[in-house]
């Protein structure tokens, strides 16, 4: 991913301004129904791996909201597939390329994150 926004978030939408990559949405924008807080689309999440800090993370107001999930990256491509048929993600699906799994679109990731660490789903500390 990628970071994750987890149930401790308070809505209160002052990271989505902060993404580089406009990968972050509020509940209401979320691409699966019935979302409840702000949500990260995995598929765009670039984890600000050219910057010295997540600027989601480094903006947000509370503890455990904004955690680390897997890179996104073809080796967990099933991780996220799964995850988007179980209804955690809503991966985007293009027109002519289908859906834009990691296979498909990998994305930058942070290799000084941990693969134990991300999952657990560690908070991102900025
Ligand atoms: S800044 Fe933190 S609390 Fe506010 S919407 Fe984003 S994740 Fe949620
Ligand atoms: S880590 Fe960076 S790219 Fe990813 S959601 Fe947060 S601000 Fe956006």
């Amino acid at each position: 991913m990628a970071v994750m926004i987890t149930d401790s978030c308070i809505n209160c939408d002052s990271c989505i301004e902060e993404c580089p990559a406009t990968a972050i949405v509020s509940a209401d924008d979320a691409p699966i129904a019935g979302f409840e807080h702000t949500y990260v689309k995995p598929e765009k999440c670039i984890e600000c791996a050219d910057s010295t800090v997540p600027k989601c993370a480094d903006i947000c107001p509370t503890e455990g909201a904004i955690v680390w999930d897997m890179p996104y990256i073809a080796e967990f491509n099933d991780y996220y597939k799964s995850g988007h048929e179980g209804g955690n993600y809503g991966i985007r699906e293009h027109k002519s390329k289908g859906f834009m799994f990691p296979e498909n679109s990998p994305k930058p990731y942070r290799e000084s994150i941990s693969q134990e660490d991300r999952a657990a789903h560690k908070n991102v500390s900025a």
